[in-house]
């Protein structure tokens, strides 16, 4: 018997997960439980694919600079790149507010709902370290943002994944001394870091093997965790907005892929489904970046150039998803308490969602900390901050699910576009569906 596809062996992990951690809020132990015994399962999983992640921007990013011949190629490609990043990303708001402002979430949440809500979580100790993270993030400069960029050690930056700029930096700095040097000089690192991405892409491979089995227990996780049920409900207009608007980006993406690179949409979602659903069960870019590379690079057939630089850079500053989501969240929270926002604010917001983006990392929850600098942007009262995350916290990680998801997909779709640009876009590695996973 022909086994499964992977996408659909993920899928079928996630919806049993969903099923069983909702049984579990039904047993007095069943939360203890799926912490204790289930929840491990999804954590080593993730941590593999965290493992892996910064052997693979390297090898891949040095392997991908030290093949072209010519360094404008890579000015040419940074720039594109991040062109593209910043309108899509711009897009992306535009989408978010137009549908909150049409179709208004905030203003039917009831006197009742908004005192539960900051009853039930504007104490809640998720809220106040999101609101001291964010103080953290403020206090720094405008210019702040290259200096992080800078490593001034190299070890360190290698070895603590919430550095992956700095690890950019440091690689492209040392792939474009390798083209310096010359070809033959450099030769014997270049054969090492491509031995290395092979093997890192391997295992990329065997770790995913497990995805089903991971998947189950992270998706487990969460919903035998979250919070009551009827204020979910309460969310759920607000809940719908943000949605609706992730999916007219993967429906813009998939407009984009084809008349830009004539590729299927289809095929273009098929064959990313698993890097997406990896993002919607850890809700996090970061961890699915290894996925996503793997997916792009063999099943896509952009090429390492492009693909090593734009994806690593993307899963940390190109956030279409959040930025989406914050827009639609600010605009949400001033609606429900009465908050005026003037045209002048809502383009502040666009300003601010998209500095806000870039600054979030590419982790859980993140999102909701750089919202908390878009609200006070646009100048809404410091005391009510509190209040304003806790109408939106009962729903913000479903909400984190999807946003990841798009994040991912939106990454994807602007490495096609810049490989199909510089003449990158070539034939998939990979032929037929899964011929990756059955070898291993
Ligand atoms: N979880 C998102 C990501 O990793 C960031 C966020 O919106 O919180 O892409």
């Amino acid at each position: 018997m022909r086994k499964l596809e992977l996408h659909w062996r993920i899928l079928i992990g996630m919806v049993l997960g969903i099923l069983f951690g909702f049984g579990m809020t039904y047993v007095e132990w069943g939360k203890d439980f799926v912490l204790d015994w289930i929840n491990p399962l999804g954590s080593i999983f993730v941590k593999l694919l965290k493992l892996i992640a910064i052997p693979l921007i390297l090898a891949s990013l040095i392997k991908g600079i030290s093949d072209l011949k010519d360094i404008s190629k890579f000015r040419n490609i940074g720039l594109r790149t991040i062109a593209i990043y910043i309108g899509t990303t711009i897009i992306a708001i535009s989408i978010g507010l137009i549908l909150v402002n049409l179709l208004k979430p905030g203003e039917g949440i009831s006197e009742d709902t908004i005192a539960k809500l900051t009853e039930t979580y504007s104490s809640d100790s998720g809220v106040t370290s999101k609101l001291e993270e964010a103080s953290r993030q403020k206090d720094s400069g405008p210019l702040q943002f290259l200096e992080d960029m800078v490593p001034d050690n190299a070890i360190k930056a290698l070895g603590d994944n919430s550095l992956m700029l700095q690890v950019i930096f440091f690689t492209i700095f040392m792939g474009i001394s390798m083209l310096l040097i010359g070809e033959e000089k450099a030769k014997p690192l270049k054969d090492f870091f491509d031995a290395l991405n092979d093997i890192v892409l391997k295992m990329v491979d065997l770790i995913m093997l497990t995805a089903p089995v991971a998947v189950f227990a992270l998706l487990a996780n969460v919903v035998a965790t979250s919070g009551d049920p009827d204020l979910l409900i309460a969310l759920l207009k607000y809940a719908g907005v943000v949605t609706l608007g992730l999916l007219l980006m993967i429906v813009f993406y998939s407009i984009v892929v084809t008349s830009f690179t004539r590729y299927s949409p289809w095929k273009f979602l098929k064959e990313m489904s698993p890097a997406q659903l990896l993002a919607f069960s850890t809700s996090s870019s970061a961890a699915t970046l290894p996925v996503t590379m793997e997916r792009v690079e063999e099943h896509i057939g952009v090429d390492k150039e492009v693909s090593s630089f734009v994806l690593p850079v993307g899963a940390t500053i190109n956030m279409d998803g959040t930025s989406l989501y914050q827009g639609v969240a600010a605009v949400f929270i001033a609606q429900a308490l009465g908050f005026d926002l003037s045209f002048s604010g809502q383009l502040t917001i666009v300003l601010t969602a998209l500095l806000a983006s870039i600054g979030s990392a590419a982790v859980p929850g993140a999102g909701m900390v750089m919202l908390v600098i878009v609200l006070e942007a646009i100048g809404f009262p410091q005391d009510k901050l509190a209040i304003g995350l806790a109408l939106i916290f009962a729903v913000d990680r479903p909400l984190d699910m999807l946003r990841t998801v798009v994040n991912v997909t939106g990454d994807a779709c602007v490495a096609m576009m810049v490989a199909k640009s510089v003449g990158k876009l070539g034939k998939p590695k990979v032929k037929n569906w899964d011929d990756n996973y059955d070898k291993v």
